[in-house]
């Protein structure tokens, strides 16, 4: 009998009898608290999906979940069985939740760690020394920090630190719906914008489902998007973060404009006009696209000739056209 029930839990398949998250919140009284973005996921049904949408996990695999307040998702994960999970959770309210669950989970012979801590201070190689296992970083994400959180990431993976020092490191998180899509847009869509180029020039964004509103505790004012990042296995540029973070942001400063006016506030005044063109000419880009309608590959061309004309002219880079000296009605 005893081993029948432990083969039941090593499957992954079922976790011993817990009382519901909908009943350990009223239990511990566990009022959501603003400033920490919290949104509940009470719906089983929901969690799973979002833990499917990562894709395998395999017994060796290492799962790193963001916020996992009183621990819905983690259950979803801990069905799927990987050889070690790490939450991050800033909020020490959930110490008891978290722990029950921990404890409930023990028979399943899964390394299960439990970090009180920022997530966007959180160190992943003193916590994950070990590159061996293939790690899924899972989150219905605080929304204030999701956007900051995805482009450390994205910077971490460019470098390949942090969690990206194996470059199957796959990202399934929650954003505000309007976020998920900014984040997925294609090139020319309404929503194309900065974080559409910057998610894309690393990842493959896949939008995988909308959770409305309403199903999460207390309801938000808007609907929520699970997107999967994978990393291209074959980045698309080797430039640094930093420089086409900001060539795209000055790119994408005029949205409406022609991309040559965004682009242009990248340079001094005296010859912008001038570099402008003939950088323009270099990339191979039509300087009177929008921004919106230039694709991740232009959009690295414009960032490789920015990043040769600094060669020849590297003052250029501390240029600030927003500095009070600088500030110029374009
Ligand atoms: N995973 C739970 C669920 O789906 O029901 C809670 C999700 S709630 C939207 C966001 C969670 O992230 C909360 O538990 C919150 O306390 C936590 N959180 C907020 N800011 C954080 C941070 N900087 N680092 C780690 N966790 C954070």
């Amino acid at each position: 009998m005893a081993q029948a029930s432990a083969r039941v839990l090593q499957s992954g398949m079922r976790l011993p009898p817990m009382p519901t998250i909908r009943e350990l919140v009223k239990l511990y009284r566990l009022q959501a608290r603003k400033q920490l973005s919290q949104n509940f996921l009470m719906d089983e049904r929901l969690t799973d999906k979002i833990v499917k949408s990562a894709g395998r996990i395999d017994p060796r695999d290492l799962v790193l979940e963001v916020g996992p307040g009183p621990g819905g998702i983690t259950r979803s994960i801990l069905r799927r069985h990987p050889q070690r999970l790490l939450l991050v959770e800033k909020d020490p309210r959930f110490g008891e939740t978290l722990q029950l669950l921990k404890e409930c989970a023990s028979p399943l012979n899964i390394q299960f760690d439990i970090h009180y801590d920022d997530i966007l201070r959180f160190n992943m190689e003193q916590h994950i020394p070990d590159t061996s296992q293939r790690i899924h970083l899972i989150g219905n994400l605080p929304f204030a920090i999701s956007t900051r959180l995805l482009i450390n990431w994205l910077e971490d993976l460019s470098c390949r630190r942090g969690a990206f020092r194996r470059i199957d490191t796959c990202m399934t998180l929650t954003f505000q719906k309007e976020v998920a899509d900014r984040i997925c847009a294609p090139v020319g869509g309404e929503q194309r914008c900065r974080l559409s180029v910057m998610s894309q020039v690393w990842t493959e964004p896949v939008m995988k489902f909308t959770i409305p509103g309403k199903a999460f505790v207390p309801k938000p004012q808007v609907d929520v998007g699970v997107v999967k990042l994978i990393p291209l296995k074959r980045p698309k540029t080797q430039l640094p973060f930093p420089l086409v973070e900001r060539v795209v942001r000055h790119i994408f400063s005029m949205r409406q404009k022609y991309c040559r006016r965004g682009f242009g506030t990248l340079l001094p005044p005296e010859d912008r006009e001038d570099v402008t063109q003939k950088l323009f000419q270099r990339a191979e880009v039509q300087d009177t696209l929008r921004s919106f309608e230039l694709t991740v590959e232009q959009c690295l061309r414009l960032a490789e000739v920015y990043s040769e004309h600094l060669v020849t002219r590297p003052e250029v880079a501390a240029y600030d056209y927003r500095a009070p000296k600088n500030a110029e009605v374009l």
